[in-house]
């Protein structure tokens, strides 16, 4: 047996305006005649916290377009245009939700590494360290801030770059900076915490580390969402942390059904993370009976719309499509189904389950 020996993220600063301490926590990190980059999530622009970035010299802001999740054309795209303008940077900034952070990493990683994202998509494939690269979450719950992924559409599948190159840096925790998320958005990427945790905790792969982080971010998902009756600056605080457990206990786990099944249909319809999650949550009462009681109590309690109905009308190669990418993603289906999850979740159920959501 071997153990998983994990990379984890190198400086963490928390705490409700620590995004002003950003200007000191890059100086040692600023190379001569090497700009650091701000990709910045494009709902900013225009927004009173851009004029607090702490621009110096040849330093540059590039708003991220996340309207669609990460692709690794837009990667390509963004590094090969930062090693024709400035050869190398200091380095990568990333501010914004796990869409912007996930690029952030990617870009980094792109500035020191040869061909296209593409290329490195699956495990451990990144061959050198990317460029200095911090991250700096203004959304919480997908817990991209620590983990060692980063969720790439390619183009012929979604999956990570991970490697033990790809988590930050730096991370800046500034809850602060989530308090404006709109209340769907900040229900949906935080049930992709909540949901992330029940995975985890009802999974074949828990082991004591895990759990600890879980269970602490499960029991802050339940104040933020099922305890309390207004959200409040604690709330901004807690489900931030929450996010980082979340994250923390995945990282020495898995996560389960609701992302397997989810992943089909971002990659078949374009269907988000965070809400593609609760779509498919909604209809697992079979596999997580407790989790999903809660989650549609959540639902309701904070006035929450998940959509129904998504996959009426698609044809049989469509549905097929999705079932292949869901059952391609083993180690997901075993945590949550034990080693003989083919057994378990044969083409037949999968088909009925999709038909449902
Ligand atoms: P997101 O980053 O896709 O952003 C969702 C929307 O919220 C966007 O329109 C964005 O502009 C807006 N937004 C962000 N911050 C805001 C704020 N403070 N106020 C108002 N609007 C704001 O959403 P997300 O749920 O954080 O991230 C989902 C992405 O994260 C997916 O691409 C998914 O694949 C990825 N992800 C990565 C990991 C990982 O480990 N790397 C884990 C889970 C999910
Ligand atoms: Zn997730």
């Amino acid at each position: 047996m071997s153990f998983r020996n994990f990379k984890m993220v190198d400086y963490v600063v928390f705490g409700r305006g620590a995004f002003n301490q950003l200007d000191d926590i890059l100086a040692p990190r600023r190379k001569a005649d090497a700009p650091m980059i701000f990709l910045v999530d494009h709902f900013f622009e225009g927004k009173p916290l851009v004029n607090r970035i702490p621009l110096r010299g040849k330093d540059k802001i590039i708003f991220a377009d996340v309207t669609y999740e990460p692709k690794t054309t837009q990667v390509d795209a963004l590094a090969n245009e930062l090693k024709e303008s400035f050869g190398t940077v200091s380095g990568i900034i990333g501010i914004g939700g796990g869409s912007t952070m996930d690029l952030a990493k990617a870009v980094s990683l792109m500035m020191n590494n040869p061909g296209s994202s593409a290329d490195y998509q699956g495990w451990d494939l990144v061959k050198f360290p990317g460029v200095y690269k911090a991250g700096i979450p203004t959304l919480s719950g997908t817990g991209a801030e620590v983990s060692r992924t980063t969720v790439l559409t390619g183009p012929t599948r979604k999956l990570g770059m991970n490697s033990d190159f790809t988590p930050f840096d730096q991370i800046v925790l500034d809850p602060e900076l989530t308090k404006d998320a709109p209340v769907n958005q900040r229900f949906y990427t935080g049930m992709d915490c909540y949901i992330h945790c029940i995975e985890s905790l009802e999974g074949t792969y828990l082991n004591e580390f895990s759990k600890s982080y879980g269970e602490k971010a499960l029991e802050l998902c339940q104040k933020v969402f099922v305890t309390k009756d207004h959200w409040d600056d604690e709330s901004d605080d807690q489900l931030m942390m929450a996010s980082y457990a979340g994250g923390m206990s995945i990282a020495y786990s898995q996560v389960g059904v609701a992302h397997a099944v989810s992943y089909g249909l971002s990659y078949l319809l374009g269907t988000k993370h965070g809400i593609g999650n609760c779509i498919v949550m909604n209809h697992l009462e079979e596999y997580y009976p407790a989790g999903v009681k809660e989650f549609k109590y959540m639902v309701e309690k904070n006035k929450i719309d998940i959509p129904q109905g998504i996959c009426k009308g698609l044809t049989d190669e469509q549905f097929d499509v999705m079932i292949n990418v869901s059952l391609g993603m083993k180690p997901l289906w075993e945590n949550a189904l034990g080693k003989d999850w083919e057994k378990i979740m044969t083409r037949e159920k999968l088909r009925a389950l999709y038909e449902r959501l």
